[in-house]
């Protein structure tokens, strides 16, 4: 690291979405030749890229400028949160500037504004696949900007635009850079994953100097080709994600979809103006466990959204235990300032949101500890995350990072970090396999 370089702290908060953001503005940053530091205290200036989605994140991104500002004094702001900059400038006035997400652009003017770049950039110091915040061996690869959707309890349109997807090439030499410099992992995120594309048409681009069409499957399938673990997060359940399971049946993708349904009640879904909502997300669902039964299905839920009954929670219910998936994440119904759901009647007491989002978890946690128990006995592939005392953490084919289980691997010390290992399945609990190596 230079010593006269200028230094940037960076504070990146937020989803795997803004993790991306994050990691293009840092590369953008190093190519300039600024220096990135670890501490408020050695930086000419502090960048924080914030979370809007709901309250909590509202308050953790504040929280986190006003702790930029009180530590460092320069603060630039940019993200989610920055759509709606009088939010921040109401409590934080002497914030230097405030941008929006994925305003890639902006922010560098704002820091070329108040700390110049330095003269002399060492650009052949960054890396071809550029600076990525995740360990090593797995990273997000985000496949479009925006939706198209206009779901009532949420702003992201509003705040990142419509779908804007990018060129095939442009994502395939992305994820081949990241392969080449140790990645064993690809997870790939968008808004809705699953309408790669539609924007452009479908247009056909190349790779490898072979025509490939903008789509979801024709992608999957070349990240396919690429030899390393490939997991798609934010798909709906659209026909046309059909044709995708038996590239995962074949081993080409990982036998995992992240599908966030938020509810089983077709007046509620309606209500919610949900991407798929008259997709017959039950058959469906069957029709992939048929072609791949081996398929991890991770959604996530939301309970007491406004005029949710009791009995239209009851099917909520009905739709968990029928569809029996293997992960589930649940969140109580949250205004966000500036959703349309804000405006419907009915809204539900925040003790009846709790009360059911513990009995939805309650029913849930007998359904994913059982599922799990298939895997006790079988011999699987697991990719190593950290050794420790005795043990090593992996992760399996059906473990995102962050937000599944994970595979403690009895006398795995020995195991390379970042790399597969075969391991023997011999415990479980709700959430994470108990292994030993083979
Ligand atoms: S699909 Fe719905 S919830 Fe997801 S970003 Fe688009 S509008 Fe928001």
């Amino acid at each position: 690291m230079s010593s006269t370089a200028p230094k940037v702290g960076f504070v990146s908060l937020g989803c795997p979405k803004a993790l991306v953001d994050s990691e293009r503005i840092i590369t953008q940053l190093r190519s300039e030749g600024y220096d990135l530091v670890p501490d408020y205290d050695g930086a000419d200036l502090v960048v924080v890229n914030t979370c809007g989605f709901i309250d909590p994140a509202v308050e953790e991104s504040l929280d986190a400028i006003g702790e930029a500002l009180e530590e460092n004094g320069k603060v630039i702001v940019t993200g989610c949160l920055g759509e709606r900059a009088s939010e921040i400038t109401d409590v934080h006035p002497s914030v230097l500037a405030v941008t929006g997400a994925h305003a890639y652009k902006e922010v560098m003017d704002a820091v070329h504004t108040h700390l110049p770049a330095p003269h002399d950039p060492y650009s052949s110091l960054i890396p071809p696949q550029g600076i990525k915040l995740t360990p090593k061996h797995y990273a997000y690869l985000k496949i479009s900007e925006g939706c198209n959707h206009r779901c009532s309890f949420c702003i992201i349109p509003s705040m990142r635009g419509d779908l804007e997807s990018r060129a095939i090439g442009e994502i395939m030499q992305e994820a081949e850079n990241l392969v080449k410099a140790g990645v064993k992992e690809l997870l790939i995120v968008a808004q809705d994953s699953s309408a790669y594309g539609l924007d452009i048409k479908y247009r056909t681009g190349f790779w490898n100097g072979q025509p490939i069409k903008s789509r979801f499957y024709e992608l999957a399938n070349a990240l396919g080709e690429l030899g390393i673990w490939v997991r798609m997060h934010y798909v709906y359940p659209y026909p046309h994600v059909d044709k995708v399971i038996p590239l995962m049946a074949e081993g080409k993708i990982l036998p995992y979809l992240d599908i966030p349904l938020q509810h089983g009640s077709p007046r509620i879904l309606k209500a919610m103006k949900r991407p798929a909502a008259s997709e017959k997300a039950l058959d469906r669902i069957q029709h992939w466990r048929e072609v791949c039964p081996d398929i991890t299905l991770r959604s996530t839920f939301i309970t007491g959204f406004p005029g949710e009954t009791e009995s239209e929670f009851q099917e909520l219910l009905d739709f968990i235990q029928e569809a029996q998936l293997d992960r589930v994440g649940c969140f109580t119904y949250s205004p966000v300032d500036g959703a349309k759901a804000n405006d419907l009647p009915d809204h539900v007491p925040e003790e009846v949101k709790q009360e059911r989002q513990q009995r939805l978890m309650e029913l849930q946690e007998g359904i994913s500890g059982a599922r799990i128990e298939r895997f006790v006995g079988r011999t699987m592939q697991v990719l190593v995350d950290q050794v420790g005392d005795g043990e090593a953490i992996a992760r399996s084919q059906g473990d995102a990072p962050e937000v599944d289980g994970v595979v403690f691997v009895e006398g795995g010390e020995h195991l390379p970090v970042g790399e597969f290992a075969q391991v023997e399945i011999i415990g479980t609990d709700i959430h994470d396999l108990v292994a030993r190596p083979v």
